[in-house]
């Protein structure tokens, strides 16, 4: 362990003058630091330990040669308060992934809720359900499980302590630490007891820097060290820019008997219009409890579009409504989905570093699934570490065998033939779907002949208001007409409540707006402020400033739900979302 110090600055705005405060910052080493502890990075840490018993094991009796590993340090961060606390999915688990990881994972106490035993796909229109008479193989679920992602990584990070790994919750990893060659030496945790002004409070303990051999990123959608390290080491170039989408969802009990346990029903169209990406989903769980939600692309078109609205206009469909009445809701969460695919993956591995999961784009979109590919991700991530850690090479010659073994293994074979996929879908849905039936014969083609569809960045599709006069006169009020009737259908304030949210308001903002005078000029002209709309816990506003008569922007940010939608979709990116004190944050536990 050592110590270093660092120099703190901080503005007294009163005053205007700057002081220093020296600060004490530890330093620990490890040798494995993983960073979100969601299911990659949880899989990654236990078949990491495994693996090197498994290798010291066939080099004491003998069977392999080479160098023995022995006991390593291995830490996983994680900025929640609990392990689960920050993950959200629908959720369908392929359990492909955990079986490899763990044979007897359901005797082990895999919480699990229930056993998909009936699929169903159903096209919505306005007021009309069309009930598909075959469900499209990508969306047959019979056999897989339904569960909380949430209960599943909390258990998956009690099985890591019991293993010895040290999981660290409520401690978000700030910024990626280099050495002078650009190769990551770790990362440096936040800094705990700042009060907004940027002063430090009496419970004032800085972050710590954590070292490691290797550092594994698996934030989930839109890490925001991910969002760093790309940018640095240019991890994107050539690559198709990553594309998203947000799910936005809510938890309710219902009359027993309502819906079956075990049912699960995916749809296409209401209330999406054409051009935009989306579906919904209603999943059966144990005790007449349903999950149900609505994923939004966020590379719409329309800047009026409002993915919170879209999922409360979904409820109101009659085949929807009838689902719900006399129910109750009783938890809300939205979450982004790295929907692009494997066009979309960055480069997997740097001096130092790995990317697995949603970070890395590893979601099969067609499918709507990325628990058993981030999971497989994480383990192959794990076996790259074992061949560094036994030849002590922790640079991009040894870690590209990580590159090699996703291509080799099945996840290449399941993304590669979905390549296509989301891409087609920027063309509106109608082409897409018959580019998706051609791709699904031709094992990818877009078109049956294509071999790459290109991918345009959200904010790069977004159209400002002047030329998305036909968009709203096609949709006509159907953003400002969502009726919040706080029985079925709910504000976002109302909504934010039942995801437990809570940060301490004494802290700087963990939303940074680069440049706040845009909100005001450019983008309330041309885009009509979007964030407003795409934000689905009510975070931005804009307010009039009784001093200068024009609406100003406001940030909520201890409503924010961590989603990273505003990270994403803003036109201008001018929205940086950076970790706030450990612990603050929704709480999913059970989603
Ligand atoms: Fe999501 Fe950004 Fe809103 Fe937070 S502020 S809930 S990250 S859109």
């Amino acid at each position: 362990m050592f110590r270093h110090f660092d120099i703190l600055f901080t503005t007294e705005s009163l005053f205007i003058y700057s002081y220093k405060i020296m600060i004490e910052r530890e330093q620990i080493e490890m040798d494995v630091v993983f960073v979100g502890a969601g299911p990659a990075n949880l899989a990654a840490a236990l078949h990491l330990k495994s693996e090197i018993a498994r290798h010291d094991e066939l080099i004491d009796r003998g069977i392999k040669h080479g160098r023995k590993i022995g006991e390593i340090e291995i830490g996983i961060v994680e900025k929640g308060s609990f392990v689960g606390a920050h993950i959200l999915s629908g959720a369908v688990m392929d359990p492909k992934a955990i079986r490899e990881l763990m044979p007897d994972f359901l005797e082990q106490g895999c919480p699990v809720d229930t056993v998909v035993t009936e699929d169903a796909a159903w096209y919505l229109t306005e007021n009309r359900k069309i009930n598909a008479p075959i469900v499209p193989p990508p969306l047959k679920n019979k056999g897989k499980y339904i569960l909380s992602l949430s209960k599943m990584c909390e258990w998956l990070g009690e099985k890591c302590e019991e293993a010895g790994i040290n999981v660290f919750p409520e401690f978000p990893a700030a910024e990626v630490l280099y050495d002078e060659n650009d190769r990551v030496i770790g990362i440096r945790t936040g800094d705990k007891g700042i009060d907004k002004e940027g002063r430090p409070k009496p419970n004032f303990e800085p972050g710590v820097d954590l070292l490691a051999k290797v550092t594994v990123l698996g934030e989930g959608s839109r890490g925001s060290l991910a969002k760093q390290l790309m940018a640095r080491l240019g991890l994107m170039e050539g690559k198709e820019p990553q594309v998203f989408s947000i799910g936005v969802k809510e938890l309710w009990e219902l009359p027993a008997g309502r819906f079956p346990e075990g049912k699960v029903v995916h749809t296409l169209g209401f209330p999406s219009d054409t051009q935009t990406y989306g579906g919904g989903w209603v999943y059966g769980m144990k005790d007449n409890i349903v999950s149900i939600g609505y994923v939004t692309g966020l590379d719409y078109v329309d800047p009026n579009i409002d993915p919170h609205a879209e999922f409360q206009k979904f409820k109101t469909h009659p085949a929807i409504a009838e689902i719900l009445e006399g129910g109750k809701m009783i938890k809300y969460g939205a979450k982004t989905i790295n929907a692009g695919g494997y066009w979309t993956m960055p480069k997997l591995f740097a001096d130092g570093v790995l990317l697995v999961g949603d970070s890395a784009s590893f979601l099969n979109g067609q499918r709507i699934k990325g628990i058993h590919t981030a999971m497989k991700s994480g383990m192959l991530a794990a076996e790259t570490i074992v061949g560094a850690l036994e030849h002590e090479d922790f640079t991009s010659k040894t870690l590209r065998h990580y590159d090699e073994k996703v291509n080799l293994s099945w996840i290449y074979d399941e993304l590669h033939p979905v390549r296509n996929f989301h891409g087609a879908f920027q063309k509106g849905r109608w082409s897409a779907l018959i580019n998706s039936g051609l791709q699904f014969l031709t094992k990818g083609l877009a078109w049956g002949f294509m071999p790459k569809e290109h991918h345009v960045a959200g904010h790069e599709r977004m159209a400002k208001l002047t030329e998305s006069g036909k968009w709203q006169t096609e949709n006509g009020s159907r953003y400002s007409n969502v009726p919040f009737d706080k029985e079925y259908t709910f504000d976002k304030v109302t909504d934010v409540f039942h995801a437990g949210v809570s940060h301490d308001e004494d802290q700087p903002s963990h939303l940074h707006v680069l440049d706040t005078e845009i909100c005001a000029t450019r983008c309330v002209e041309e885009y009509g402020n979007p964030c407003q709309r795409f934000c689905p816990a009510a975070v931005y506003e804009m307010e009039e400033n009784p001093g200068t008569g024009r609406k100003e922007l406001k940030v909520n940010f201890s409503n924010c739900v961590h989603c990273k939608t505003c990270d994403i979709a803003d036109p201008y990116q001018i929205i940086n979302w950076v970790t706030p004190e450990g612990g603050g944050g929704p709480n999913y536990k059970g989603m």
